[in-house]
């Protein structure tokens, strides 16, 4: 079966209306923990951001432990973003884990991983969000 893809700025915009999640900042922990998904910390190599996987049935986002908090973040994000757009894609192809590299790496993922990362940046800056922080502020 050929590959359709995701709408990822539409999927961030229902999850954050599903878990009722009205001000930033986004609390990408709690979301984790509302949609049942493990968050690990790991050492691994520096180009990577993170992993995907199933340990069991339980989905596990690995968050490279050397990032910092706001990479961390976009990282839990990034994982949502496969949690929420690429689970069914993970399991069809029996593979058990996805490796997420940073933006600039060259993979075969490629297109999964821009998917997950326009999910990253729409669930971290939803645009809905933004804007009524810039109504709700006096500059
Ligand atoms: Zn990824």
């Amino acid at each position: 079966m050929a590959y359709e893809p995701a709408d990822p700025l539409t999927a961030a915009a229902n999850l954050l209306r599903r878990h009722r999640i009205g001000a930033p900042p986004v609390p990408v922990d709690r979301i984790a923990k509302l949609c049942r998904a493990a968050i690990r910390y790991i050492h691994i190599e520096k180009e990577l951001l993170g992993t995907f996987s199933l340990i069991g049935e339980i989905p596990t986002i690995g968050v490279n432990s050397i990032l910092n908090m706001n990479r961390q973040r976009f990282a839990i994000a990034h994982g949502l973003g496969h949690l929420e757009l690429h689970r069914n894609l993970l399991s069809r192809r029996g593979i058990d884990e996805l490796r997420c590299p940073t933006p600039d790496w060259q993979t075969e993922y490629i297109r999964i991983e821009v998917e997950a990362n326009q999910f990253a940046a729409a669930l971290l800056m939803p645009g809905v969000l933004i804007n009524y922080e810039a109504l709700n502020t006096i500059f």
